[in-house]
């Protein structure tokens, strides 16, 4: 019989001691904690992020490591037809979505942005297919900048770690900067993202083997899983 959720309510001053004693402990779990995706400046990295959706990152590396000595700058994708770039994306999925959105942001970036992808997020979230999650993955990995980026992993570990009541991912992200310490904010979202892959994944968390489960009220009980 399928286990009904609980909803939980979560207190600010609760949730932020929750993140001072998580971190440590996650921090020394996860020490290299990272993006997965392979980049060498700001554009390989926002293609790579917005050919991520609905894919794994070793899918998406595998198709960039000769996609990125193809199309070296943003004026090489929009000089490329369609049909090509859908072509050399198709095995990462919804390629033609992706396609459209890679050479309209780079459309963007050459016309209003002198062919740099921009710094921030006002400027980031103009481009085509460039939503919040895929700009904070851009400035806090190759940009250096604090960021939260919400994935399926921090919605779902964020909510039961009692860190916040939304799973809406702009939500939660405001959710997350109040409580967590904003030089940590990057790295807290990836070593949120290697504990769901890792422990605390989506069906079966594995509890009785998490570094965490002292501090965690979904521990063990399936109704706040
Ligand atoms: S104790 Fe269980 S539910 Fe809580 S973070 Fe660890 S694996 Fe996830």
């Amino acid at each position: 019989m399928a286990v009904k959720k609980k909803k939980i309510k979560v207190e600010k001053e609760e949730a932020a001691q929750r993140v001072r004693n998580i971190w440590p402990v996650l921090k020394k779990t996860y020490p290299d904690a990272k993006t997965a995706l392979k980049f060498v400046n700001p554009l390989e990295l926002l293609i790579a992020t917005i050919l991520s959706a609905q894919c794994t990152d070793v899918r998406v590396n595998a198709v960039t490591k000769d996609l990125f000595k193809k199309y070296k700058s943003p004026k090489d994708w929009v000089k490329a037809d369609l049909k090509q770039i859908e072509s050399d994306i198709r095995s990462t999925g919804f390629y033609h979505n992706k396609a459209v959105n890679i050479k309209g942001a780079c459309t963007r970036i050459v016309e209003q942005f002198g062919g740099k992808v921009p710094g921030t997020m006002a400027e980031l979230v103009e481009l085509p297919g460039v939503g919040r999650k895929t700009a904070n993955v851009v400035l806090g990995n190759a940009f250096g900048t604090p960021a939260i980026a919400c994935d399926t992993h921090v919605i779902r570990l964020s909510r039961r770690l009692g860190l916040s009541e939304n799973s809406d991912p702009v939500k939660l992200e405001f959710d997350l900067a109040e409580i967590v310490p904003k030089k940590n904010w990057t790295v807290f979202s990836h070593v949120l993202i290697l504990h769901g892959r890792n422990i605390c994944k989506a069906r079966k968390p594995d509890c009785e083997n998490c570094p965490i489960s002292k501090y965690c009220p979904a521990a063990n009980n399936p109704a706040l899983w």
